[in-house]
């Protein structure tokens, strides 16, 4: 491939697009696509949704940026439509999934300290992805990601995921762990979802020790799961939740959540961001949380979840070689007996965007606007692409 001026971060696939609309995209030469990736998990609308242009291009002619120095009355909008829709106190805007983390991290050791914790840690789970700054990438579970980046952060603990046991016997053991972080599904990790009787149980374990339970909604959040946040199918919150995909449909921009003694936690000179939070940025997360509940969005979710979920299963449950299929609403993942990554040039060539984690692992994140036809060729398709994987794929 041609050489460019850009770091060499990503193995990319040689493919541009030029233009999207809905599930749909357009490449550079002409030929179509329908996109059940949607930028990992972003562009959950679907692409050019006309309440997002909309957004962007009349705001974009009003007011781009001004700064935290002064109110922002779109950003006090979104805060509150945001704390509406997930039932969380106190909202902080920031630019990315990772930088939500960040902030997140910042409050446990906040409260940590408050606590008279001297060294406060975070408890994160095996597998789990947080992102690519030092601390996030610390508190990644996949060595592929902290590799060459030494020395790592100071101040987690590692655990099993989904092993309540696990947590358990590290809490009475330590007397030093002030929060607990975990993704209600991991994404990056192979579409695991921890069960809801861990996640009930890590909601106790944190009351009874006085710690955060703390989620990372970066890609489960925004409808993708069948409720605006994935806590939401709980009958408990969270003390603090991170978001960004999925909440600017493309427009970078992030949230850390709080509620109760969480969300007091930040005073004026804790934290802060130039650009988080701006007049464009908040106009697009209205935008974008108005359409979700206008369009009824988590509901759909679920159904085309489901509806997804039973054709995978009438095509390929039971056929050697394919391992597990599993998912909740529009997070979904098939799992192969062997490394399957060359199935997303595959799908490529066939038309279709999906992408390929943990090494086995198909991962599907639809636009939450598919309709039921997309959804059946989604099924149709990739069916197919797999079982010829299945069929011409070395012995294992
Ligand atoms: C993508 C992702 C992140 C990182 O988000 P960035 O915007 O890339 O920094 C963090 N956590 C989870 C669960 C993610 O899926």
């Amino acid at each position: 491939m041609a050489e460019t001026a850009l770091m060499h971060t990503y193995g990319r696939l040689p493919i541009a697009f030029a233009e999207g609309k809905g599930s749909r995209l357009t490449d550079t030469e002409g030929k179509h696509y329908l996109d059940a990736l949607c930028g990992i998990a972003v562009c959950g609308l679907g692409h050019a949704h006309p309440a997002v242009t909309r957004a962007i291009s009349e705001q974009a002619a009003r007011l781009v940026h001004t700064s935290n120095l002064y109110r922002i009355p779109l950003q006090e909008a979104a805060g509150q439509k945001l704390a509406e829709l997930s039932g969380m106190e106190k909202i902080f805007f920031c630019n990315s999934g990772a930088e939500a983390n960040e902030g997140a991290i910042k409050l446990a050791r906040l409260h940590g300290h408050k606590k008279g914790i001297e060294v406060p840690h975070v408890l994160v789970m095996e597998n789990a992805f947080h992102g690519r700054t030092l601390a996030t990438l610390t508190a990644t579970g996949n060595r592929k990601v902290q590799a060459g980046f030494e020395p790592l952060v100071t101040g987690f603990i590692r655990c099993a995921y989904n092993d309540l046991d696990a947590v358990r016997n590290i809490l009475e053991r330590r007397q030093d762990v002030a929060a607990i972080l975990v993704e209600p599904v991991q994404g990056e990790g192979g579409l695991r979802a921890a069960s809801d009787e861990v996640m009930n149980g890590l909601r106790q374990l944190c009351d009874q020790y006085g710690l955060l339970l703390m989620l990372d909604e970066v890609q489960t959040g925004n409808g993708r799961t069948g409720t605006y946040y994935a806590f939401q199918r709980f009958d408990w919150k969270p003390d603090v939740v991170t978001t960004a995909k999925g909440l600017g449909n493309g427009f970078p921009i992030g949230a850390v959540m709080a509620q109760g003694a969480a969300a007091e936690l930040f005073q004026p000179g804790h934290h802060g961001s130039t650009y988080g939070g701006t007049p464009l940025g908040c106009a697009v997360v209205l935008a974008v949380l108005e359409t979700l509940e206008k369009e009824g969005l988590c509901q759909r979710a679920q159904q085309l979840g489901e509806r997804i979920m039973s054709g995978l299963n009438q095509q390929l449950t039971g056929l050697a070689g394919v391992l597990d299929i599993r998912g909740r609403g529009l997070m979904i993942g098939i799992e192969l007996d062997q490394p399957c990554g060359e199935l997303v040039q595959q799908a490529l060539d066939a038309g279709l965007l999906i992408n390929v984690t943990a090494g086995q692992v198909v991962r599907l994140l639809p636009p939450l606007t598919f309709t039921d036809q997309e959804a059946d060729q989604l099924v149709e398709q990739l069916s197919q692409l797999i079982k010829n994987w299945l069929a011409t794929r070395s012995p294992s």
